[in-house]
């Protein structure tokens, strides 16, 4: 599915609820296969439509679809869906069209004959994110994390089923276990899901205390997120199957974690080189030599060519980030800035001003060649006015 959602219902980005619900009623309608017995390309546009409303108009996946965009937020499954997506797309349908629609049933919106369908099947959970704010050396030397996410898994007490352990669900006296209901009207009668057992066609005796007959209850899950060395800021990791559990043995969701790394005080980052500004003796920066500077493996010696400026770069080869794809590390660019002695005593001064006597344009060539660019810049100024 190359398509968005949004493309997928014809509506705009900003649209409103409103809209989208519009959208969705008629093209759910359109595509339904009641009214296109045998079509498979219906088939797929029905589920692709049931899947854009049901991201939508739910605020949050709606937010979250916004968010990540199509193809991080539909990752999971793929295009073609199967069987499950396909009651899936009935089950948004009905609910849609009857528990909040006012007693419509398919047969009402399309005269056809009923199919016995099941509302029973597998539901596949949806993906998470997750944000996850770590630490510059993390970053740097990879590490283990522990994260903990509340998910909605099978309730231990009464295994998934939803009801009171040592009790069981018995036939919908309503439906007589088919799931559907036939409706009289007139001379015609007219079958829906059935809204005593809601189309499962079995009714539970007695909800489980513990989940309230919902089969699932909420819990706090933890595992280890091993983060390789070399991710950044906008790394998102992939973890297969720590999304939101399915339901009656649909597959879980993916989990999506967002890295964050927190700056660091010494380097600075540009991909998969670093960035550090190292103060130099003013000496070193004349005579050359060799000083020590921080790498993330550890110190390193760096030669400092005599004549050095303050504020060139000099580039330490593979002392950068490690490639998260097992490429070559980054480099390391070190800005020095030239430290201007301070608290001299008296004999270092009267050094310095000799020497400072004995100093000649061919020392200081930028001074030179800066001095006569600002006096042309002065004529050509004088010049115009
Ligand atoms: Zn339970
Ligand atoms: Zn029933």
């Amino acid at each position: 599915m190359a398509q968005d959602y949004y493309q997928i219902l014809g509506v705009e980005r900003g649209a409103s609820a409103d809209e989208i619900k519009k959208a969705y009623r008629k093209l759910a309608i359109k595509y339904h296969p009641d009214k296109n017995p045998g079509n498979k390309e219906a088939e797929e546009k029905f589920k692709e439509v049931s899947a854009a409303y049901e991201t939508l108009s739910d605020p949050d996946k709606k937010r979250q679809y916004d968010q990540f965009g199509h193809d991080a937020y539909t990752s999971r499954g793929g295009a073609g869906g199967g069987a499950a997506d396909f009651r899936h797309a009935q089950d948004i349908f009905s609910q849609f069209f009857g528990g909040g629609g006012g007693g419509f049933s398919f047969e009402d919106l399309f005269g056809g004959g009923g199919h016995g369908r099941s509302y029973n099947g597998p539901v596949d959970g949806n993906d998470l994110r997750y944000d996850l704010e770590i630490s510059f050396e993390d970053a740097m030397y990879g590490a283990d994390k522990k994260i903990t996410l509340p998910q909605m898994v099978d309730c231990p007490d009464c295994s998934g089923s939803g009801c009171e352990p040592g009790t069981g669900k018995k036939t919908c006296s309503t439906c007589g276990g088919t799931g559907q209901q036939t409706i009289s009207q007139g001379f015609f009668s007219v079958r829906q899901p059935c809204r005593t057992c809601g189309g499962t066609g079995q009714i539970i005796e007695k909800p489980c205390r513990k989940c309230r007959g919902r089969g699932q209850v909420r819990v706090e899950k933890s595992f280890q997120l091993h983060i390789q060395p070399g991710v950044d800021t906008g790394s998102r990791l992939r973890v297969p199957g720590k999304g939101e559990a399915g339901q009656r043995g649909g597959q879980p969701g993916d989990l999506y974690v967002f890295i964050t790394v927190r700056p660091n005080e010494i380097f600075q980052r540009n991909g998969n080189d670093l960035m550090c500004e190292v103060p130099i003796p003013f000496t070193a920066a004349v005579l050359g030599g060799v000083v020590e500077v921080p790498t993330i493996t550890g110190k390193a010696k760096m030669r400092v060519p005599a004549g050095t400026q303050s504020g060139t770069v000099l580039r330490l080869k593979g002392k950068g980030v490690p490639s998260l794809r097992g490429g070559a590390r980054g480099d390391l660019h070190i800005r020095v800035v030239v430290e201007t002695p301070v608290a001299l005593s008296k004999e270092q001064l009267e050094t310095l001003t000799k020497f400072s006597d004995s100093l000649t344009d061919k020392n200081q060539p930028r001074q030179k060649s800066y001095a006569e660019r600002a006096r042309q810049f002065m004529r050509e100024d004088q010049a115009q006015s």
